[in-house]
């Protein structure tokens, strides 16, 4: 019998195309073919970050074959200061016309597409596929509490969240149904928030959302997660069927089924520094150094990076702190700030006491025996990742998800802490002491216990067996069934 064939698309984001890439070789080690779409730049980055440029097309692993679609005047991705409506769009043109192209030549070439896979922020690909009789699913990259919450949100909830989010000071907590946790305004996703600076993104969640109720025949959402971790989360939505399919993270890092599979394939911003951190990290005795790093996107204002510059120096243990290049200046977003010269003054004596990376490869560091901890935005990937190696956190979120995942961390999982900001909204240096001192200290026990538990239920979870193995191969079976 033919070997069933997918085609998954992804936001050519770091956070979006390491899960999306994750799930394609999870896909291809169970005896499927994957074609992975998404713009040419990203891929172009991708390939620079693995050292050449392979040929379009060309298998990645044995079963996976990228096609990268050109997006007209944008191949060299998206520069600084220029139009994103018209870069959005011409991303939703030119890849919806590249599912077409691939439909039609999978179906003259006598293979067939049997089901097409989507990430977040992609309503439109979901559409494009419908139309030509595909049928499409969503990959969400985020917990399934966050997809639960989103979706009670756009069906008949968002009054009560809206309420809640608008009383800035107060402590009302919001409930919701089949969720037993009850939510403060900052452990909502912070789009839902009108006085957010990136409130303007919720209609594209709004789209997604229209299109999953208006979608008849196929009601399942893969989700990255897995049964164990979200029980209750997911089965929360009961007209919908959310299938845990997760931790997305390399095999080495987990199963261990292939040892080779050490990274996602696509540090994007992969750096030319080697890694002499992890040299670095081996020359440290066990369980004494910091990690320290806010994922692919999220920028700090220069106050808040000083405090967190202070709160190291002042806690004097060693750290690894991942300080990225800044992006552009986001309206409103305080803490984009236009002076982008010195990210952190007292370089000096923090590279006294601990190291500072433009980027590093975050499984190898939080999987490195030296780590104690990992102070983090509580991106999704990034907290998946932490809980998979077993190490504690010090939750430092700012948008999006990350407060609700912090949540999850502190309350739900108990595998870290959350940082307390002050009333302008700045986590001050004492406060990041004492949240070190917490996680790192010698009280930390139950962390530490908690931390061994997630790791090991991670790693079953995706073991032959396993739970999301389980779920990921019924999955396949039933789109081969359906085509
Ligand atoms: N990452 C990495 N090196 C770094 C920082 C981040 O490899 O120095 C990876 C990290 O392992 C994760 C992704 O980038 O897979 C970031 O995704 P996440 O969802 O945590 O945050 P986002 O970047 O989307 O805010």
């Amino acid at each position: 019998m033919d070997r069933p064939r997918f085609m998954v698309m992804t936001y050519p984001a770091q956070g979006h195309i390491n899960p999306a890439l994750q799930f394609a070789k999870r896909l291809a080690s169970i005896g499927a073919d994957v074609t992975f779409v998404l713009p040419l730049s990203a891929y172009r980055r991708m390939a620079k970050g693995s050292g050449s440029e392979p040929e379009p097309g060309t298998p990645y692993g044995s079963a996976i074959t990228f096609a990268p679609y050109s997006v007209d005047g944008y191949d060299d991705g998206f520069k600084r200061g220029g139009d994103m409506k018209h870069y959005s769009s011409e991303v939703k043109r030119c890849g919806s016309q590249s599912i077409t192209d691939l439909v039609v030549s999978g179906q003259n070439d006598g293979r067939p597409y049997c089901c097409f896979v989507y990430t977040l922020l992609l309503p439109w690909a979901g559409n494009s596929a419908a139309e030509l009789g595909l049928p499409s699913v969503m990959l969400w990259i985020q917990p399934a509490t966050v997809f639960d919450v989103y979706y009670l949100y756009f069906n008949g909830y968002a009054d009560i969240i809206k309420e809640n989010m608008s009383k800035r000071q107060s402590h009302t907590k919001t409930t919701l149904p089949g969720l037993s946790l009850e939510f403060d305004r900052r452990d909502l996703p912070s789009f839902m928030d009108a006085e957010d600076a990136y409130s303007f993104i919720l209609p594209h969640f709004q789209e997604q959302f229209d299109m999953i109720s208006k979608q008849n025949h196929q009601r399942s959402i893969l989700v990255n997660t897995f049964d164990e971790l979200e029980v209750e989360a997911l089965r929360a939505v009961s007209d919908l069927t959310l299938i845990g399919i997760g931790p997305l993270i390399p095999s080495a890092f987990l199963d261990e089924n292939d040892p080779s599979d050490k990274s996602f394939g696509c540090d994007i911003f992969h750096g030319s520094e080697g890694n002499k951190y992890i040299d670095w990290l081996n020359s440290k005795p066990k369980t004494t150094v910091v990690y320290v790093s806010f994922g692919s996107i999220l920028d700090w204002s220069k106050q808040q990076m000083e405090e967190i510059a202070k709160g190291l120096l002042s806690y004097g243990r060693p750290f690894l702190w991942v300080v990225r290049e800044k992006r552009d200046k986001v309206e409103n977003d305080k803490d984009c700030d236009e002076d982008n010269d010195e990210l952190v003054s007292c370089r000096e004596e923090l590279e006294k006491l601990g190291m500072i990376v433009p980027w590093c490869s975050q499984l190898e560091v939080l999987s490195n025996e030296s780590i104690g901890c990992f102070v983090t935005h509580c991106g999704w990937n990034s907290t998946l990742e932490s809980l998979a190696s077993g190490v504690p956190m010090v939750a430092f979120p700012k948008w999006s998800d990350q407060g609700t995942n912090a949540k999850l961390i502190e309350e739900e999982w108990k595998i870290g802490v959350r940082v307390k900001p002050n009333e302008d909204e700045i986590v001050e240096s004492e406060e990041i002491r004492r949240c070190l001192e917490l996680v790192m200290g010698k009280e930390n026990e139950e962390l530490r216990r908690n931390g061994k538990k997630w790791k090991d239920l991670a790693k079953g979870a995706v073991k032959e067996g396993g739970s999301s193995d389980k779920n990921l191969k019924s999955f396949v079976a039933q789109m081969n069934h359906i085509s």
